[in-house]
Order: structure tokens, then sequence, then C-alpha cells
């Protein structure tokens, strides 16, 4: 019988581009994100479903060693030990991690199972690490939080586009497409793929991005192009924005940042003088111990430039994980129950509560961010067990070596995944668990737009899918087998009624809307409703209607450059790998190109550390070091040296990177700590 095609998505990045399964062969499809394209990772997506690189049975530890378990073994280990856990040490003893690559109706069940059946405040997840700073930041500027309030689409109308720390023509090349009309500006300490396409490249000195921002928009103010109904009519906080704003004319901004007064005039120029314009965000600027003023620097920016809240312009942020929108709005978050909603508002506790099925005051407050989370593992106080789904920390959580060895000090981890992850590697138990085409599933990508991922085929019969697997551990925990359904459409029904009335409301959405086909982009309130393509035409989502400037100042990185560590380092992607690289490691198309960790170094600074491009090289911050092949880049600066963070083991760009948190949105620094470069010893 011919194998049937399925119209379905990536699995990996936020743009989620539209792609055709015949069995594990993958064919781009017209979908209007990608609109035919796809990345590398794209098509090579379908490798690891008939891989032999992948778990296919649960496996628990014994004697030391991870031996293979039944599944009736493996849940009633994890369910004993939870069980006597929780007696002996509270709920709060065991925690639960998260991932943004998780479906929606995974991400539901987990803050469910984590509140309900455990009764811990102790759940984060990945997303933090990811574009947490932004979506903070756009709840403080706009009162609600979806990357991009408007369709990706809408860039091809754009005379200019601003990208803050983005790099898309690296990590998601078919967005690059609707650029292409536009006349770009590109803010990046680095020169990438994408500031090769712009108009204008600004490369600050790593951690000044704030300092950037503020001198551009001295420069509109200055000039004479504040849209000044616009900030009348539709915003607030200007004047005490202002003040500090003020302050930072152009040539200050140059002192701190090293890009040109002239240069920042010219952007401020740009913008100004566009028809319609965007301002987009993403890692690069996000991910600072200062992170959610960083991206209010660049809202103020567009605010003052009247280009959120109408059509063919706004503000934006590039989501990272495939669904790292929809994974941070459905309660996997330590401060969120599902709808968007503060688990601390007594209203939101008892509407969630309700369709739960449970009393309000049962449920647990907020937890720890997945950082301090980390961090408190194997203290006094702090959880005693971790369940881990769909992320693999040990390479990607700050100051990994210290999360590694508090990984194996538990009374019990236990990792479900799909690949014997580095995180696995280190666990009690381990739950192998399907892939993407094996298991209908919703997404939201980064336009804020509900996709169906469909199954396309059928998983190796010892593999089951999370949801069977939250299921097996709740019952063993005395909850109703009802209470955690296994099918992800029963599942997603209870999410848009725990959602009606949130911010991120999903009520009107249902699975059949979805396989005809239909664009919804939340909120989508009732059946009826079309969808909200484009967001706060009208107003903005804070009770006023008027979206508010923050009054936000420089105060540089947490960590500065000295005798000792007198670089800084910066970390990112690059095309062929995603994340961990957990599953992209594992496709030999792609190791192929990008085989294993390196470090880019500008040839002045490799000689005078006596290195040469193809050596391995030592890596020194204050918390630890890592070994990478040098690769010499003429366009780098000097001061900087920049490391992949998809490499495990010694090559780990996590065993540099500094866990300083951003107060807001407890976001790491990833994006800058000082490190010192030197010779491997032989
Ligand atoms: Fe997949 Fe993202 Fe590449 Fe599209 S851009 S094919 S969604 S990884």
């Amino acid at each position: 019988m011919p194998v049937p095609s399925v119209d379905t998505h990536c699995p990996y990045c936020a743009l989620q581009c539209g792609m055709r399964l015949t069995g594990s062969r993958v064919e781009p499809r017209d979908f209007p994100v990608n609109a035919g394209g796809l990345c590398q990772k794209g098509w090579t997506s379908g490798d690891l479903l008939r891989s032999g690189r992948r778990l296919t049975t649960p496996l628990v530890r014994r004697g030391g060693e991870l031996e293979p378990a039944s599944w009736d073994e493996a849940l009633d280990v994890v369910g004993g030990k939870l069980r006597e856990l929780r007696e002996q040490h509270g709920p709060d003893s065991v925690a639960v991690f998260g991932g943004g690559g998780l479906t929606n109706e995974k991400a539901y069940q987990l803050g469910k199972f984590a509140r309900v059946a455990l009764g811990t405040s102790q759940i984060d997840y990945n997303g933090r690490f990811c574009m947490s700073s932004a979506a903070a930041a756009g709840l403080q500027a706009f009162g609600a939080d979806r990357g991009m309030p408007f369709p990706v689409t809408d860039l091809g109308g754009a005379d200019v586009v601003l990208l803050a720390g983005a790099n898309p023509a690296e990590t998601m090349p078919p967005f690059v497409q609707h650029l292409r009309g536009a006349d770009l500006i590109v803010v990046d300490p680095r020169r990438t793929p994408t500031a090769e396409l712009a108009g204008l490249h600004l490369a600050p000195a790593p951690g000044t991005d704030l300092a950037l921002a503020l001198g551009i928009l001295h420069a509109v103010v200055a000039e004479g192009h504040l849209n000044k109904s616009f900030v009348d009519l539709r915003t607030a906080g200007f004047d005490e924005m202002w003040r500090i704003a003020a302050a930072w004319w152009p040539e200050r901004a140059e002192r701190v940042t090293g890009v040109s007064a002239a240069d920042q005039r010219a952007a401020a120029a740009k913008l100004a003088g566009a028809r319609n314009a965007y301002v987009l965000t993403a890692r690069g600027t996000e991910q600072h111990a200062t992170g959610t003023a960083n991206v209010g620097g660049w809202i103020n920016l567009a605010l003052a430039l009247g280009l959120p809240g109408r059509e063919g312009s706004g503000f934006g942020c590039l989501t990272g994980q495939g669904n790292g929108q929809g994974g941070r709005e459905h309660g996997q978050k330590a401060d969120q129950l599902p709808g968007y909603r503060k688990i601390t508002d007594p209203a939101a506790r008892e509407h969630v509560a309700g369709v739960w099925g449970v009393p309000p005051e049962s449920l647990p407050g907020p937890g720890r961010s997945a950082t301090e989370l980390l961090e408190a593992l194997g203290h006094d106080d702090g959880p005693r067990a971790l369940l881990v789904f769909g992320s693999n920390v040990v390479v990607s959580a700050p100051r990994s070596s210290g999360v590694q060895k508090r990984l194996s000090s538990l009374d019990l981890l236990v990792v479900a995944d799909l690949v014997f992850s580095e995180t696995a590697a280190l666990a009690d138990v381990v739950l192998p668990v399907t892939q993407w085409a094996e298991e209908d599933g919703t997404l939201t990508n980064l336009e804020g737009r509900i996709l169906l991922r469909r199954k396309a085929l059928d998983a190796p019969p010892e593999v089951r899918t999370d949801l069977e697997v939250i299921n097996g551990l709740a019952t063993r925990l005395g909850q109703p087998a009802a209470r955690f359904p296994v099918d992800a459409e029963t599942v997603f029904e209870e999410l848009r009624a725990a959602s009606k009335g949130g911010t991120a409301d999903y009520s009107g959405v249902t699975y059949d809307r979805l396989r005809a086909g239909e664009a919804l982009h939340w909120p989508v309130p009732d059946e009826n409703h079309p969808g909200t393509p484009r967001m706060f035409l009208d107003r903005f989502a804070h009770p006023d209607g008027r979206a508010r400037f923050a009054a936000v100042d420089h105060t540089g990185p947490a960590e500065l450059p000295d005798a000792d560590f007198p670089l800084q380092a910066t970390t990112g992607r690059v095309l062929q790998h995603y994340q961990s690289g957990a599953q992209t490691r594992r496709i030999t198309e792609l190791m192929d190109v990008v085989p294993e960790m390196f470090v880019e170094v500008h040839p002045d600074t490799a000689a005078r550390s006596g290195l040469a491009d193809g050596e391995r090289a030592l890596v020194r911050s204050r918390r630890g070091e890592t070994v990478a092949k040098v690769r010499c880049v003429g366009s780098l600066r000097p001061d900087l040296v920049f490391l992949p963070f998809h490499f495990p083991g010694e090559g780990r760009a996590n065993l540099l990177t500094n866990p300083a948190l951003d107060p807001v949105s407890r976001m790491p620094e990833f994006k800058v700590c000082a490190v010192a470069l030197s010779k491997v010893d032989t």
C-alpha cells in the first residue's frame, strides 16, 4: 500500500515551516511563513524518525548502571520514590522541568500534573533561557506578550527593519524572504550572515545594547522625529523615560558602545523616514542580566516612532524554540497558569482550579525560575527529585558543570526524551517518548498562530507519548486516570476551557478548525471568531489601552574583562544545529558540516594567544573552561570570541557562561562573559 503523505510542520524552530511527510521523507510545502522554503535542519528532520540513535526502551539504574526495563517497572520505580519523597519532605521536594519544544497539550498537562498530582510549586522550563526577557518586556509595555503581534508576511511591506540581536539568515533562513524588500539595520557585535544583508550594520560592544537603543532614540527625538500624536494618544510614561534618555546623546552612546554617533543618527533617520518600519529583537539583546531593560529600550524606540499598534509597522520578538510561544502560555512556567494567567491572581486560580476539579486553595503558588531551580537542587531546602521533559539542561543551562554535579546528587532524576541526551545519561530512570511526527499536537508559532502538527507514522512499539507518561505517573500518585487523558485532542479541549478569558485565549480554537486550515492567531475567544492576526490596532492590552514606555538606563554586563580574563565571549547558534544539539548532533548530514565545537577568534587575537586557525584552544572563564577548535574570523571584534552552544562534554559553551539573572525575567546572562584564551597544554 502506498504510504500516505501528511501535511505537518518542522520539529525545530518557532518559524514552524510547513512541510509534507511521506513516511520519514520530508518535502517543503507552501505555508505563509516559509512559502515553500526549508533550512537544512528542516530538510533532514526526518532522519531521526527511523534512526537507530533514538531511545526505544525504558531504562532504570541498577547497581550504578542504566538497564532496560519494562514500562511498569520504570513507572513503578518513579511513582514509589515520588510518594516517599513527598511524604517525608513535602511536595516541593519534587520539581519538574519542561521545554519550549513540547506541544501546547504537553505543556498544559505538565503544569497541571505538577500542581495537582505532585502539588509542587517547583516547575519551570527551558523557555526561561530563551525568550523570557522579551516576554517580560512585552508584558510591561503592551500588557500582553505575543512574540510577533502581526503575521510574518506583513514584514514584506516594510521599507526598513531594525533587527537587534537577531540572526535569522542563519537560525531561520526561510524567514529572510520576508525581509527582501526592506533596508535592514542589523545590531550585532558580530558580522553575521544577517549583518551581511544589512544596509547598516551596527556592532556595539557586547552588553551595551541598551546604550545603543538610547542613543538612537535620542537622535530620533532630537532630530524632530518623535511621533507626538501617537505618544500623546496611545502611550504613557514618556516623560519618566525621557528623563533618563535625554542624557544619551549619540556621542555619549558612541563612547559606551563603539558605534559612531553618525551611524546612530543614520539609523534614526532611516527608521523615521520609512513609511512602514519594524523593530525586531531576538536572543542577542535578550539573553543578558539586563535583558528586560534592553528589550524595553528597543520598544521605547518603536513607540517613539509610533510603530506598534498600526498595520504595516510594529515591534516584535523572534521567538526561538518550536513552541516557545505556546510553551509559555499554558502553565509550565513557575509563575503562570493556563491562558497566560498569573498564578497569584485569585480569579485565575479559581477559574483554572474549576476546570481541573480541585479546590483553588490546593494549588501551590509561584515556584523558582529555571536557573534558581537548578541551582537549588540537592540543597537542604531545595528539590530532591527532578522530572525533566524535553530538555537537556546539562548542555543548555548556564555554569553547567554545577548543574551536572547537582543532578548527580539527587535522590531521583527522571528524564523523558526521544534520545539518550547528556541529561538522560545522569538519570535514574529514562523514559523513551515519541517524536513530533508520531503524535498529534498543537504548537503556537512566533506570530501567535496555532498550528496542528499531525501524526504521520507509528512510533516503535516500546515508545510512549509524553501524555501517556504523565498519565502513568499521575495514576501512581493516586490521581484518577480520567483527569490526565492521553489523547491530544481531548487535552486540547480542556486547555480551551482553561484558557478562556485569559490573555492567550484559545477557547475558540478547535482541532476541526485547524484541520480545515484556518489561520487562527490568538486570542480566539469563541468558535465564530476569526482569530487576531494583528493585535493592538485599537488599543494595547493594559486596562487604559495605552502602551508603556520603560524608564530604563544602561548599566552594562554583570561581568567585565580584566587582566586575567581580557576578552569577552558570546554564545549562539549555527545553521546546522538546534539548541543543545541533542537531535541535530545525531543527524549525519548536519554533523558532516559542523561536527565539533569551535571558537571564532579574530586573527590578531589568536596570534597574541599563540594560536593558529584549526588549533585547539582552551577558553577559560571565572566558572570553568572549555576546549574548542579555533576558527579565525577577520570580521570579528578583536575583543570578542564566539562559541556555539550545541556541543557537549569538554566543549560545552555553558561551562563558561554567567548565571547572573535579569531581575524581572530571571534570564541568565548567556550572551556575555569575560574569558581568557590560550593553547591547550599537551
Ligand atoms: Fe525548521 Fe526553523 Fe529551519 Fe523552518 S527555519 S525548516 S522551522 S528549523
